[in-house]
């Protein structure tokens, strides 16, 4: 039995790990589970996971839960401290990172420290802090397993004693292509100017969160998946290249230097890269459909358009331009993609506010994980003040 805690349960990550748990009950025992909200769906999870501890967000969630999971053997927690209790406890063994945001740095960073298997859905700690989170794996001997399905890919088409982290040059790796489905305004005509909340979360081919679900809109989740896979793989970003690849099936590819380029191909569910994370280096079954190229026929590969989607633009100039900027970048787009779910600003308005958040700040070198905290409450402020000029500029015209 591995034992597990996972940061995030009630979330689609969160939710797609338990139904991997479901289908191998002898394999996983689940001790820790959280959510901020779904207080409802934490308590029902609660009931047929049976785990140690739940970690709900605020003191005054713990009675709510409690009520609802009344005679289960369940110790309630809470906050920071229920977080890092879960994701570093002696008995855990495997932490599955899928909260949210930038929310997830610290719990991740308590696993990692903790010398954990830590599996990786949460990227935006390793866009924000990246640097820091492998160092601290270096140092504790962490084995970090990426959750992301383009990363999860990538690791499965290296070599079987590659670790995360290690520079892939080193095992003869000339390059690497992420592939992008292109979100849900593809192949949209006209601008992006008046498109809804609604259609922005409504993904052709995977079923997530609301704030991937934009990323995936704007394109800059695959910004933040380039920053992603150049920490985890230790390359540099000039040799990933991105593909916008709209049937979702090639999940992403691995160029060797004799000329070989592997790919891993699946069905578009999470289920897979979770069941490869959760078992590795076993294999276990994901209850996934499999994939039938008959019926699938045909595989498209493009360029993207950095002209229509500048958040991809801007998240390849964070990268290269170091220190600090990744962290900027990743909490402008944090506080505009709120902006745009809560019907603030146009989506059109999230690379505005993420431009004027790179252009009023200047990133730094970082020296600490305090630092980069302190550069990304400023990112925060600094964006949030670029949102109220553009209210006052979108009031006076
Ligand atoms: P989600 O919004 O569906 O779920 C987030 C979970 O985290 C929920 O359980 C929520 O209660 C919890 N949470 C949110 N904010 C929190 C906070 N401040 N403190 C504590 N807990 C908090 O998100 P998701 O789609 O499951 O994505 C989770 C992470 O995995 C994200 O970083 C995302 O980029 C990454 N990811 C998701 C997918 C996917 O298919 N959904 C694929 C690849 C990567
Ligand atoms: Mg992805």
């Amino acid at each position: 039995m591995n034992t597990l805690s996972i940061l995030g349960s009630t979330g689609s990550i969160g939710c797609n790990t338990l139904a991997v748990v479901r289908a191998n009950p002898d394999r996983f025992q689940v001790l820790g589970l959280s959510a901020r909200n779904r207080i409802e769906e934490l308590a029902a999870q609660v009931r047929e996971f049976h785990p140690r501890w739940a970690v709900v967000e605020s003191e005054a969630d713990v009675q709510r839960l409690a009520t609802l999971v009344d005679g289960q053997d369940c110790e309630i927690l809470w906050g920071e401290t229920g977080l890092t209790r879960i994701a570093s406890d002696p008995a855990v063994e495997s932490v599955m990172s899928a909260i949210v945001g930038a929310a997830g740095l610290l719990p991740t960073m308590a696993a990692v420290g903790a010398a954990k298997r830590v599996l990786l859905a949460n990227k935006e700690p390793l866009v924000m802090a990246g640097e820091w989170i492998m160092a601290e794996a270096a140092r504790s001997g962490a084995v970090l397993l990426p959750v992301d399905s383009e990363h999860n890919a990538i690791f499965q088409c290296l070599p079987d004693d590659y670790r995360v982290g290690q520079p892939v040059q080193g095992v003869g790796v000339t390059g690497i292509v992420l592939t992008a489905s292109g979100g849900p305004f593809l192949d949209r005509q006209g601008d992006l100017e008046s498109v809804t909340p609604e259609q922005a979360c409504a993904h052709p081919n995977w079923r997530m969160g609301p704030k991937i679900s934009v990323d995936s809109a704007t394109l800059m989740n695959k910004g933040l998946e380039l920053i992603e896979a150049s920490r985890l793989f230790a390359i540099a970003p000039e040799q990933v290249q991105i593909v916008i690849h709209p049937q979702s099936l090639v999940h992403s590819l691995v160029q060797y230097q004799d000329g070989s380029l592997l790919a891993q191909l699946g069905p578009a569910d999470m289920c897979t890269p979770i069941a490869h994370a959760l078992a590795w280096p076993q294999r276990i079954p994901a209850g996934v459909e499999f994939l039938d190229l008959l019926s699938v026929g045909r595989l498209d590969f493009h360029a993207p358009d950095e002209d229509r989607f500048p958040c991809l633009r801007l998240a390849r100039q964070a990268i290269e331009s170091g220190g600090t900027a990744p962290t900027i970048l990743n909490a402008a787009n944090e506080v505009a993609v709120a902006a745009f779910l809560d019907g603030e600003i146009a989506f059109t308005g999230i690379p505005r506010i993420i431009r004027a958040t790179l252009e009023r700040l200047q990133p730094a070198e970082a020296a600490s994980l305090g630092e980069v905290m302190a550069a990304d409450r400023a990112a925060r402020e600094t964006a949030r003040a670029a949102l109220r000029d553009s209210d006052r500029r979108a009031q006076r015209s």
